[in-house]
């Protein structure tokens, strides 16, 4: 549906424009010009950015088994990104257009081409390691003793509490720590709205197993990591696997897969599935002295060893503009009407039901108003009772709430509202008094139509 009835296609700037419109992101310190690789979720950005983490969480932690939650500092102690080889190795290669300063990641251009920005040719500069780690002081006196880093990643921060999580926890391998928070990269080029930015939110999972069987767990997790996109309704002809070749593999890497999605701006990751092997922990217990916290003591055997890792490492702003992306249709659904709509999956949809009364008058808004306060409980739920009705589905429909009440002098009679679907504008006759249940069915039997 949302591809071959129409060739209205998605781009960049429709959803920054859509979002900017209705409140799903803005700018960073807009007024006073913007700043470069960063950006604001507004009252409908948040939702729904709150409601992806909310389904990867359920999804890493509720229904998997021995996978528990953390929440680390951003800030840490600087000795463990020398460990993790981020002070040494977290570089980017920049070029700059000699022509018109313009600065570009090396690898992501052809260095044998015109400048992209200027159009010059062999006006580049030689390649030079850039590091992306960001940092600031801590305490009173700033020098190189005080300095620490912004975490470029949520991942140490799951490592060095490896053991405080197995001590408390008493789990048993294989077990995994999943975290949810900031990372910030000072990149080199943050262009294409938020899918690269300086700052940023990653959800990251480790999975901590004993060497050897990491073989097992990795095509595990490969598949399990993709399986959530389709529960998640993402379009799965816009997402593939792309395996790291051995010039692309990080440091740390014995093996690598991104999930990649078709962005406007065409294929990119979204998701990286990495075998880390034992290099982190390794490196915690080599740097700080503490082996002890960075081994596993088998039950059984008794045999002591470091546990190997397989992670999955995704962008929750990222997801975000994979989400806005995917969802994004402009419908025509008649000749010469068209109708924006997001395709969210219901259960990240900023707002659920829309309660609408077709009339003010006679009574209808209070009784529209009364069964939006009961279904409050349970859903987010919005209350409009302005301008025509098929012009309120609209301003829905093109923020991806999945239902709409409407709210008519038949329900004074009969006690049903006119339940609205979405995606097929199709409109049912449903009671009130079940109108809690029948939602919550709806969105647990959901399934997008491509
Ligand atoms: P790239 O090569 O694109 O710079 P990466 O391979 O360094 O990314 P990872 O370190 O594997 O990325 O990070 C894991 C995930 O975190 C990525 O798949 C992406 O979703 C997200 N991510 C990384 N950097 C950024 C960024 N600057 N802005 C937004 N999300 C990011």
């Amino acid at each position: 549906m949302a591809d071959g009835k129409n060739n209205k296609e998605v781009t960049l700037a429709k959803l920054t424009s859509l979002s900017k419109r209705r409140g799903f992101v803005f700018q960073s310190s807009e007024i006073y010009g913007g700043l470069n690789g960063a950006w604001d979720y507004g009252p409908l950005g948040i939702a729904l950015k709150n409601n992806i983490q909310k389904f990867w969480w359920k999804e890493m932690t509720q229904l998997h088994d021995n996978i528990v939650g953390l929440d680390a500092a951003i800030l840490m102690h600087p000795r463990t990104w020398e460990a993790s080889g981020h002070v040494e190795g977290f570089n980017d290669p920049m070029v700059d257009c000699k022509e018109c300063n313009a600065r570009f990641r090396a690898d992501h251009i052809d260095l044998s081409a015109p400048c992209p920005n200027c159009g010059n040719k062999d006006s580049f500069t030689e390649p030079r390691d850039f590091n992306l780690m960001l940092s600031t002081n801590l305490g009173p006196v700033r020098n190189e003793n005080s300095k620490v880093y912004l975490r470029p990643e949520t991942a140490q921060g799951i490592f060095v509490n490896f053991k405080n999580v197995e001590n408390t926890s008493r789990l048993k391998l294989p077990f995994g720590i999943a975290q949810v928070g900031k990372a910030f990269r000072n990149e080199v080029t943050t262009k294409s709205f938020i899918f690269r930015t300086c700052e940023f939110e990653q959800m990251e999972m480790q999975y901590f197993v004993k060497p050897g069987t990491d073989e097992e767990w990795f095509p595990y997790w490969k598949e399990k990591r993709m399986a959530y996109y389709d529960k998640l309704g993402i379009n799965n002809k816009k997402l593939r696997f792309h395996e790291h070749g051995p010039d692309e593999l990080a440091h740390y890497a014995k093996g690598a897969f991104d999930i990649e999605y078709e962005f406007p701006m065409g294929w990119q990751e979204l998701e990286g599935i990495h075998s880390r092997t034992d290099f982190d922990l390794s490196r915690h217990a080599e740097f700080s002295g503490k082996k002890k916290d960075c081994t596993y003591r088998d039950p059984e055997t008794n045999e002591v060893f470091i546990p190997y890792v397989i992670e999955t490492s995704v962008g929750l702003t990222r997801t975000v503009l994979m989400c806005l992306s995917d969802a994004y249709e402009e419908e025509e659904i008649a000749e010469g009407d068209v109708r924006t709509v997001l395709h969210f999956h219901p259960a990240i949809a900023p707002l659920t039901v829309a309660v609408l009364p077709l009339v003010k008058k006679d009574g209808l808004a209070e009784l529209a108003k009364e069964i939006e306060l009961e279904l409050r409980e349970d859903f987010a739920t919005f209350y409009d009772q302005s301008g025509a009705i098929g012009k309120r589905y609209r301003r829905q429909d093109e923020i991806g709430t999945p239902f709409c009440l409407t709210v008519d002098y038949d329900t004074k009679e009969d006690q049903t509202v006119t339940l609205r679907f979405r995606d097929s504008m199709e409109q049912v006759r449903v009671p009130i008094s079940e109108l809690s249940n029948r939602i919550r069915s709806e969105i647990k039997n959901y399934k997008r139509e491509f």
